[in-house]
């Protein structure tokens, strides 16, 4: 298309390129003030159990409402944070608002209410200093930390460094529980999956994709399941959309549903109002 247009094409580029970066400039600076002016909140999308249809588990997910532009999706924000070094104050702003709201829901919803919340693998890198951990804050807030489930991905795996493993080894040590996300996207190592002690491993949702008896991607569920569930790792299916996904799943003995079929991410109100009517489709 740009060459196209020869001379004037390459100037059009030129200026698409500028105006993106200068976009994303904006977006850098504005990033600054969203934190202390609370443009952001956070939506939490229902966890089903498979088994029994309760629904004790959710994932925090970020939003920002940006006062001209509108809501903007995580995966423009959050790589841009990370980049800039905001990712830790965002990361520790989600963490203390998905604790408080898992608190407040043990005493509304039920007592075993998990909140899972993502952690970027910038996270683990430059956690030292004075800053009072996370477990420190549930203590302080008499929080229990096994209501909180950290998500990590498989690059933070792949790095593998001794920090890193240190810092996921006390994480479970304090009680909080330790999901990997997305998996069979990335570096998918099973090696992983037994040098790393996980409690939860989330199916990449890319595997719904087609999901039908006998295809291939059924297959692949049915295997990582199995050996998770030898490894005493729990699943969860992620971006399941139909009956079909989550029937197949339940039957592969899939521990844990999450996705439109069930609900999407919902305002804490909303999420009450779901979580008490028990709509989720029986088992
Ligand atoms: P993720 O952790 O894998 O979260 C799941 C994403 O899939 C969410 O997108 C969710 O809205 C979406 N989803 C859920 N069910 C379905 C479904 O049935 N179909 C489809 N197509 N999508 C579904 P979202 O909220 O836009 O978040 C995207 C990613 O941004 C997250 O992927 C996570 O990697 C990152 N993210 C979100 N919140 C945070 C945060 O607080 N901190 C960090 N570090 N990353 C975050
Ligand atoms: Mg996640
Ligand atoms: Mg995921
Ligand atoms: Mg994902």
């Amino acid at each position: 298309e740009a060459k196209s247009h020869g001379r004037n094409g390459f100037c059009f580029f030129t200026s698409a390129l500028q105006e993106r970066a200068h976009k994303r400039l904006r977006m850098a600076s504005d990033l600054h003030v969203a934190l202390e002016q609370q443009q952001f909140y956070l939506v939490y999308q229902p966890v089903v159990n498979l088994r029994d249809g309760s629904i004790h588990k959710a994932e925090a997910l970020i939003r920002w409402q940006h006062p001209q532009r509108g809501l903007i999706p995580p995966c423009e924000f959050i790589p841009l944070a990370e980049s800039m070094g905001l990712i830790n104050e965002i990361g520790d702003w989600v963490f203390h608002t998905a604790a408080q709201q898992v608190r407040l829901w043990r005493s509304e919803l039920h007592p075993d209410m998990q909140i899972a919340v993502n952690k970027s693998p910038l996270q683990f890198q430059s956690k030292t200093g004075p800053t009072p951990s996370w477990a420190e804050h549930l203590k302080a807030d008499n929080i229990a930390p096994e209501a909180i489930v950290v998500e990590i991905t498989e690059g933070l795996l792949l790095d593998a460094s001794e920090s890193v493993q240190r810092q996921l080894l006390s994480l479970r040590q304090e009680g909080m529980r330790v999901s990997l996300d997305d998996f069979g996207t990335g570096y998918s190592s099973l090696a992983y999956l037994h040098r790393f002690d996980i409690d939860f491993l989330k199916i990449d949702q890319s595997f719904m994709r087609d999901l039908a008896p006998g295809s291939k991607n059924l297959t692949l569920c049915k295997a990582i399941i199995q050996m998770a569930h030898e490894l005493g790792i729990q699943v969860v299916a992620e971006g399941i959309e139909t009956r079909l996904q989550k029937d197949l799943l339940q039957e592969a003995g899939c521990d844990f549903g999450q996705g439109y079929f069930f609900a999407k991410p919902l305002l804490p109100e909303d999420f009450l109002v779901f979580a008490r009517s028990g709509q989720t489709p029986a088992p």
